[in-house]
């Protein structure tokens, strides 16, 4: 409730929903559970059928481009002042990490994005730009500083820096104590500390898969753009790109299950983000004044093709089906 207001009306949500494709190792149903529109998904299970619309729907099919292209939009905002938050959400094993980081040969929106931020900067003859980049993991509570490790260290976990505090200062300027923030000069330089917070995060604690499916990763960049003018002053924006914890663990937890009454003709599309971020009490702090007025959203919701998984992607979907 508290964020609902944070979001602001004149800031903007979207709310994607991409399917994964079955992998190699998974038997496809004869008859899938899931069908699509180009703008709303369509689970059948037990006799039932669930219909839930999004402003846009990812199939199997659709390339790390595709995602891409309909984020591009926002990039854009950024660079124009707006703070903005992109988000992947959903069950663990759905393709959160595949969208936001991708592959070396696929590679995700992060990469993408910084990518195309020097593209813009450099196309902007009025302007100069700058970026600095932060990465850090919420993981039960706690804030972990990915771009702190000593590169030299064979374990990485060992010298990242942990517990950051979170202080907000009289304006509402939200500042993580102690967070590495990285000036990155081009993208070489940006994907360098970007595959380095990546490592990081992948080694860190003893279970690598029970820790990805808890914890949220966070990637900021921070935007300075000044006007080549006399006097001009520099803007100052945030783009955070966001891996969050698998949905099935924020069910658990009991945070989001109020919210699952499925009749309620609530402004879902806000108040699911607003409950996705308010189930970590640290994600609520750390995007408070990134959700503000003129701050655009942008929520991919993933889910699962599989029978076995039908019950969470339900949930996944219901939770974040767009207001009629
Ligand atoms: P999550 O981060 O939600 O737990 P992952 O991104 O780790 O899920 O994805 C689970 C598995 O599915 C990985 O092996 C990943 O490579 C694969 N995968 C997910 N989405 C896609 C996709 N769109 N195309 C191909 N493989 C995918
Ligand atoms: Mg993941």
């Amino acid at each position: 409730e508290v964020l609902n207001k944070i979001i602001d009306t004149k800031g903007s949500i979207r709310v994607f929903c991409r399917v994964r494709p079955f992998l190699l190792t998974e038997r496809r149903p004869i008859r899938e559970p899931v069908s699509f529109g180009p703008d709303n998904v369509v689970i059948r299970s037990a006799g039932s059928r669930k219909e839930f619309e999004f402003d846009k729907v990812f199939h199997q099919s659709a390339t790390q481009e595709d995602v891409f292209g309909e984020v591009k939009p926002v990039l854009r905002s950024a660079l124009d002042g707006h703070n903005v938050c992109v988000l992947a959400y959903g069950q663990t094993g759905t393709g959160k990490t595949f969208t936001m980081d991708g592959t070396n040969e696929q590679p995700g929106l992060a990469p993408r994005a910084i990518k195309e931020l020097f593209n813009e900067a450099s196309m902007d003859h009025t302007h100069s730009v700058t970026f600095t980049m932060s990465m850090l993991e919420i993981y039960m509570g706690n804030l972990k500083d990915l771009l702190s490790a000593r590169q030299s260290l064979k374990s990485y976990e060992a010298s990242a820096k942990c517990n950051l505090n979170i202080q907000v200062d009289s304006k509402g300027s939200v500042e993580i104590e102690g967070l590495t923030e990285v000036e990155v000069a081009d993208f070489t330089k940006a994907r360098w500390w970007y595959n380095k917070g990546r490592r990081v995060r992948s080694t860190s604690w003893t279970n690598v898969n029970e820790t990805s499916s808890r914890s949220h990763c966070l990637t900021r960049i921070t935007i300075f753009r000044r006007g080549d003018a006399v006097g001009s002053k520099t803007e100052v924006s945030k783009l955070w790109m966001i891996d969050l914890g698998g949905s099935e663990r924020l069910l658990k937890t009991g945070a989001i299950g109020q919210t699952m009454d499925e009749g309620r003709a609530i402004n879902l599309s806000l108040s699911a983000l607003g409950d996705v971020i308010a189930a970590n009490s640290k994600l609520t702090q750390i995007l408070k004044d990134s959700l503000g007025t003129r701050s655009k959203v942008l929520m991919l919701v993933h889910i699962s093709p599989r029978d076995e998984d039908v019950g969470e992607t339900i949930c996944s979907l219901s939770f974040t089906k767009r207001a009629r």
